[in-house]
């Protein structure tokens, strides 16, 4: 399919290292999940790309660390703009790679570029302390300066925003960075990297390698005494393998891993209001995100309420091509993403769950999987203890709120957690007991650039976003100064 872009330019296959975009002999295939097509033959430069990236933004790294901070805000900004001014073309770039509906494509975009937004504006306020001296003729100071070379490897569920939301804390503060994006969606990353240069970063201050031989990039990141510090996105399996490969050099990290979200609906909730929050959770991105919904736990007195709504509303999604604006949700991303999605509901079916909706593959074929509402789940089920991410609401019971608390934690995860209840004292308490990073409070929508995003046990560590989210880019040195008595 040939995409109408506005600027076709935007649309690269190279690598961009050192300020310059490259091509080898080696290239992988992009494929358009929705249509099986090869979208794409994308340079494939592996460990010597990779290892071309770190030097680059070694070398870059102590010019872009010695400019004021305002300098550096205003090229963030600048790039902020030029995503903004462009987000239909990137949206489209998406849409074709991972599939999903171009609205939300879009949305992901202009999310991603308020990240930028931010970050310009924080790393200029990046403050250090004057400490009250102990003694007398003392004074000590914490500064804060930036790492040095960070990567950051990144997953295809969101291609753009996953992007846009970790290097600019990095650049901000005058860390260089080197990246990896997920094989399946590079070119999102590259689209990215265009608008990076016009916006004017200097050469080797960001540079991305695509590559179809993830661990290899990785080890390279992960093992350099250059790179000072990794920034992740994706499974907790990778994301353990990569803390492993980090100890050598004890490496500084931060890990944006997988969830098993709780969505509790108890009896007080405002059940329309929960129903909108569960399929907008649920259902974005055919449900491949980390903070979905995954175990929704409704009080049995209006269990059967609720999954009735729920079932009306899921009834009038439409699964479909992400260029068709009537599509509510795109295909999976590949047939290992569709087989789980299938095992998933076939372990829930031969094990008692029922099905209200869906329960089948899409007859539009390939990984489009028909979105589905399951009752009767039980914390057997594979659903209970694994994240699905796909379409399926998966229904459980409880008659207690100590009892659902305790379900709700009993999980290695800790990313996102929601529930919806009108009554304070109850709203306090849930809040304080969800053993999570993030809790949406009578409603689903718990991302943004101004509050922190990130887990808790198996989910991993660090922050994104907010006024934390330049911390994991920064190291606090005291400075202690003698003989000042004078
Ligand atoms: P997902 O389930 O989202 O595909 P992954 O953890 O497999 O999660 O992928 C997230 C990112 O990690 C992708 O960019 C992928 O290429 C990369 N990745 C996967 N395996 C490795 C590895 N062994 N070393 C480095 N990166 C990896």
């Amino acid at each position: 399919m040939m995409l109408e872009l506005k600027r076709d330019d935007l649309f690269v296959t190279k690598s961009y290292i050192n300020g310059q975009w490259l091509d080898g002999d080696e290239h992988f295939n992009v494929v358009n999940p929705s249509t099986g097509d090869v979208i794409a033959q994308v340079a494939d430069l592996g460990k010597d790309g990779a290892e071309k990236a770190v030097a680059a933004a070694k070398a870059a790294f102590p010019a872009w660390a010695a400019k004021p901070a305002k300098e550096r805000s205003a090229i963030l900004r600048k790039w902020a703009d030029l995503i903004l001014k462009h987000k239909d073309d990137l949206g489209k770039i998406m849409t074709l790679e991972q599939g999903k509906p171009l609205a939300e494509a879009i949305g992901e975009v202009a999310y991603g570029a308020a990240f930028v937004e931010w970050f310009a504006e924080e790393g200029k306020r990046a403050y250090g302390d004057i400490i009250p001296r102990p003694a007398d003729g003392t004074r000590i100071l914490a500064m804060k300066q930036p790492v040095g070379v960070c990567a950051m490897i990144t997953p295809w569920n969101f291609p753009s925003a996953m992007i846009t939301r970790k290097m600019p804390p990095a650049l901000a503060v005058g860390c260089t960075v080197v990246s990896k994006p997920a094989e399946a969606t590079p070119l999102s990353a590259l689209a990215l990297a265009v608008l990076a240069e016009e916006a004017g970063f200097p050469k080797g201050v960001i540079n991305i390698v695509p590559t179809d031989h993830s661990s290899d990039v990785g080890k390279v990141f992960c093992e350099s005494k250059d790179v000072k510090k990794l920034s992740f996105t994706g499974s907790t399996k990778v994301g353990k393998i990569l803390m492993k490969q980090c100890a050598g050099t004890v490496k500084k990290l931060s890990l944006e891993l997988g969830g098993n979200a709780p969505f509790i609906v108890f009896d007080d909730a405002d059940l329309d209001k929960a129903v909108d929050g569960l399929i907008a959770g649920k259902f974005r991105n055919c449900g491949q995100v980390c903070i979905a919904p995954n175990r929704v736990f409704v009080d049995a007195k209006i269990y059967d309420d609720f999954a009735g709504k729920l079932t009306a509303k899921v009834k009038a999604l439409k699964a479909g091509d992400g260029f068709d604006s009537s599509s509510d949700l795109g295909p999976l991303i590949n047939d290992d993403g569709f087989e789980k999605v299938k095992a998933h509901l076939e372990d829930a079916v031969s094990n008692g769950a029922k099905v209200l909706i869906g329960g089948e593959a899409h007859s539009k074929g390939g990984t489009f999987y028909q979105p589905t509402v399951l009752t009767d789940m039980t914390p057997e089920m594979k659903i209970y203890s694994e994240e699905t991410f796909g379409p399926i609401a998966a229904l459980f019971k409880f008659t207690d709120v100590d009892e659902v608390i305790k379900m709700a934690n009993d999980t290695n995860y800790g990313l996102a957690s929601y529930f919806y209840a009108n009554d304070l004292a109850r709203v306090w308490k849930v809040s304080e007991a969800l053993e999570y990073g993030m809790v949406g409070v009578n409603t689903g929508r718990i991302s943004n650039e101004v509050a922190p995003f990130g887990g808790v046990k198996e989910s991993g560590f660090g922050r994104e976003g907010s006024k934390y989210g330049i911390d994991d880019y920064l190291e606090i040195k005291a400075v202690h100064l003698g003989g000042m008595d004078e």
